[in-house]
């Protein structure tokens, strides 16, 4: 049995105060909740102090990105060594990265390899854009980034696939249960060609793309489907306890 996740992807939002009191807000009620991995993943910035805050509660700690070096000249960025001591899980791969920052899937392989090493559990970030999904190229996309991010690494053990669409982030306009369930399908028998069959049984894929309490339980429901990457509802306490709640009440 796979544990269902709920990880709140809160992008560039919340300076440290905000982001301490977001927790603050929703600390309490996660604890209540049972049977469902909660991770929240505020900006670097905010990292250590939720770090502080946490303690103690089942809420868990992720980044939204890393550089794929150790330490060096690289000014501005973050390495992997700098988060492991920080948090658990990184996002890798958000289509974010991709559109705005330039990231390709060597990049993201690179990062996923730096992540594993330093014993950081990636959620790896796939998904196809709008043109490719009206052009029927949904599989061959999601497919050639997974083997691409994935190139020479062993099973990773603890590793997050989030299947998220970009043409559902941040829109409003997300898939419906049966399109995310179909793709996350065929994303667990690459992982079963890649990896084993035990593997694939293993892997959590999660759907991620205008993820709201309104429409959690209609992925929920779905059988592939093992929790969600959210975005801008993760900002909002009581819709993203919400979304937590009626996981762990379809999931019991
Ligand atoms: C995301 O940032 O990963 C995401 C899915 O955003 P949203 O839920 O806002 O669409």
């Amino acid at each position: 049995m796979r544990v269902p996740m709920i990880a709140g992807n809160w992008k560039m939002n919340t300076t440290v105060a905000e982001a301490v009191e977001l927790v603050n807000e929703m600390r309490k009620g996660l604890d209540e909740i049972k049977g469902v991995e909660k991770v929240v993943c505020p900006p670097f910035v905010s990292l250590a102090a939720i770090k502080e805050l946490i303690k103690g509660s089942s809420i868990k700690l992720g980044a939204q990105n890393l550089y794929f070096e150790e330490k060096g000249a690289y000014t501005g960025e973050v390495s992997p060594l700098m988060l492991a001591g920080l948090c658990e899980f990184v996002i890798i791969g958000h289509s974010e990265r991709r559109q705005y920052f330039g990231e390709t899937d060597e990049i993201v392989n690179k990062k996923i390899k730096a992540a594993l090493k330093a014993g950081l559990k990636p959620i790896l970030c796939i998904g196809e854009r709008l043109e490719e999904n009206e052009a029927g190229k949904t599989a061959e996309v999601v497919t050639g980034q997974l083997k691409s991010s994935l190139a020479g690494t062993d099973y990773p053990s603890g590793f997050i696939i989030a299947y998220e669409p970009v043409w559902a982030i941040g829109t409003g306009k997300a898939a419906t249960g049966k399109q995310a369930n179909e793709t996350i399908g065929l994303i667990r028998r690459n992982i079963s060609e890649m990896y084993g069959e035990q593997a694939a049984q293993d892997v959590r894929i999660l759907y991620g793309g205008s993820v709201t309490a309104a429409n959690t339980a209609e992925f929920m429901q779905q059988s592939e489907i093992d929790g969600a990457l959210v975005g801008g509802a993760s900002l909002r306490a009581n819709e993203f306890l919400s979304i937590v709640r009626q996981t762990a009440e379809i999931r019991k």
